[in-house]
């Protein structure tokens, strides 16, 4: 391989994108959505085709940001609303299908994930633009929230109809509404002719075809966020989402709090720094990311069973690396001396999977 090749290769990597083929010509785009970077590469279409799909793209998402953003009034907050009023009312229909996915995603992830707790992640300071102003709660205050126990369960959805019976219920799409962008996203770029593309947002994925018949090359961000912890190849279908502690995060007298609640104790999930998670539709593989996390380092494998996920990683506090088999089988780490621990198979075929 000549020099500039390899140079080629190692940025592409880098952009989450490999390909031997380089008179495959590749339309890379990127804009800002749900709050971070965007990256569209589209193959095999001509570039006025790839230029018109990104730009509709561009502005479904500016819908989809309106539409399911927590704080800034919109549909979401006037259904937030309506649920805590309790009375019967016909949903928005922007939220009606993520509301419908979420709820049967909680009860698979034993409300690990629980896009319900609206009210912690404001407690905690999340539910805002400005990190000067984020800051940990009173420790009462998150407390009542818990024996609250808001939950999917307590709203009951008839039709296009809502209505909630827990008051303290208020939703948060932040854990999912990112992977439903980015299904919905692939599905339009399917309807314009586009079969091989990836749309990524801040590292989170979902790949569909090939690029001039080879896997995509996809890097798994390193658990502070920074660097890359390694490899996988993905063809075909398939999402790669990433939960970490690194995301959102503020320094409050010494220590460090994050995003990610334990809906079981109210306060940042603890014993996670990351965990990678692929999957066919990126919906299912940003919830999952978020309740493995939550479950931690001993109790990932059952939810990954309960949810469907074929592939795990995480990175637990002590920076051991846990895998499944079949993830082991498609990772290459960057780092060899990296201490891994691989898991008990979560399925039958665990060992067998191929990529
Ligand atoms: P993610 O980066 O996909 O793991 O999502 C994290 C975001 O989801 C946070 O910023 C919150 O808005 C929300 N969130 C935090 N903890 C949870 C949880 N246990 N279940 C559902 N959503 C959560
Ligand atoms: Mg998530």
């Amino acid at each position: 391989m000549n020099h500039r090749l390899c140079i080629t290769l190692i940025l592409l990597a880098i952009f989450g994108l490999s390909g031997c083929d380089r008179n495959e010509p590749v339309y890379n785009s990127r804009f800002l959505a749900f709050g971070t970077l965007t990256d569209v590469s589209i193959v095999g279409v001509p570039r006025e085709k790839a230029v018109a799909a990104v730009e509709a793209l561009e502005k479904d998402f500016t819908i989809m940001n309106h539409a399911w953003h927590a704080w800034n009034p919109g549909p979401l907050t006037r259904t937030n609303k309506l649920l805590a009023e309790g009375k019967r009312f016909a949903l928005p229909p922007s939220v009606l299908a993520l509301m419908r996915k979420s709820a049967i995603l909680a009860n698979k992830s034993d409300h690990l994930f629980n896009p319900a707790i609206g009210r912690l992640i404001r407690l905690w300071g999340f539910q805002q633009d400005n990190p000067d102003n984020w800051q940990p709660p009173d420790a009462a205050a998150v407390e009542e929230l818990v024996q609250a126990n808001p939950s999917m369960d307590d709203i009951v959805i008839e039709d296009i109809h809502a209505q909630c019976s827990n008051p303290w219920v208020q939703l948060d799409f932040g854990a999912i509404g990112k992977g439903y962008g980015i299904d919905l996203a692939i599905e339009h770029l399917r309807e314009m002719g586009i079969n091989n593309a990836i749309v990524n947002s801040g590292g989170d994925l979902r790949a569909i075809g090939a690029r001039g018949g080879h896997p995509w090359r996809i890097a798994i961000r390193g658990a502070t966020g920074a660097g890359i912890l390694g490899f996988l190849y993905v063809s075909g279908d398939e999402s790669v989402f990433t939960s970490g502690n690194y995301e959102r995060n503020y320094l409050w007298k010494g220590k460090v709090y994050h995003h990610i609640i334990d809906p079981r104790t109210g306060h940042p999930a603890r014993g996670t720094r990351s965990v990678t998670v692929i999957h066919d539709d990126a919906t299912t593989a940003d919830a999952a990311a978020t309740a493995l996390f939550v479950a931690g380092p001993r109790d990932w494998q059952r939810i990954a069973r309960q949810m469907g996920i074929k592939y795990v990683l995480l990175v637990d506090e002590n920076n051991i690396v846990h895998m499944n088999p079949a993830m082991a089988r498609r990772v290459q780490l960057m780092d060899k001396n990296q201490s891994v621990e691989i898991s008990a198979p979560l399925m039958q075929d665990d060992h067998n999977n191929n990529p």
